[in-house]
């Protein structure tokens, strides 16, 4: 954490972590990072692939940009997790970067901020200590000649809603609907708070997998 601090500035607030190998793969760890008691409790989990002494060093290095300023899921951008990115690749150079297109491309973006200025983030810090709260408005101020566009690519979500289409039956009627939602219950809550007295049937995401109208997959695993 000391580390990711002398390139970026202090965390807000100092947190304590725990680190904790996970038994589980992977894709099946919702985020690396959960919290205890506010924010002040900071778990890190790690996954079995971080045995490999350069997998685990870099991991850390990217979760600890994330506790920088920790915020929900949902708000994370692009900025944060290409600011994460490029130290663990910069601090590990050994390190294979994410294969996933979307941290290719924040890495790509936040790389070219550091090299117009190199002190970009923690000067940005200083005017938003929160990386993933940061505007447009906020990063011409501390880069003024990096391009509006790339500025905007910055400051996207990085996480967008998926798409469900929702199969329920309302006045006798069978209706469907296409709808955005974080989590399938969700979908469900936004649907029932609009029509009062519907029964959901079921939802299906864009993969095609199927949901019963309390967010089980077809297969009995909880979504949340
Ligand atoms: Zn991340």
């Amino acid at each position: 954490m000391a580390c990711v601090e002398s390139h970026y500035g202090f965390s807000i607030p100092h947190c304590k972590f725990t680190v904790r190998i996970a038994q589980v793969p992977f894709d099946s760890i919702p985020h690396p990072i959960s919290t205890e008691n506010g924010i002040l409790n900071v778990l890190i989990l790690l996954s079995p692939a971080c045995h490999d002494p350069i997998a685990r060093r870099g991991t850390l290095i990217h979760e600890c940009t994330h506790c920088l300023f920790l915020v929900k899921k949902p708000e994370v951008n692009y900025l944060e997790e290409g600011a994460a990115e490029y130290l663990a690749c910069l601090l590990v150079p050994e390190l294979n970067p994410s294969p996933d297109l979307r941290y290719v491309e924040a890495h790509g973006l936040v790389r070219e901020l550091i090299h117009a200025r190199p002190d970009a983030i923690p000067r940005l810090r200083e005017i938003q200590p929160s990386l993933s709260i940061a505007t447009e408005s906020n990063i011409l101020q501390i880069v003024p000649d990096f391009p509006p566009d790339k500025t905007a690519l910055l400051t996207r979500k990085f996480y967008p809603p998926d798409k469900y289409t929702v199969l329920y039956l309302a006045d006798g009627k069978t209706v469907q609907q296409f709808v955005e939602a974080d989590y399938p219950v969700q979908a469900i809550e936004r649907i029932l708070t609009q029509r009062p007295g519907i029964a959901i049937q079921y939802m299906m995401d864009q993969q095609g997998n199927r949901y019963d109208a309390e967010g089980y997959e077809e297969d009995g695993e909880m979504l949340r």
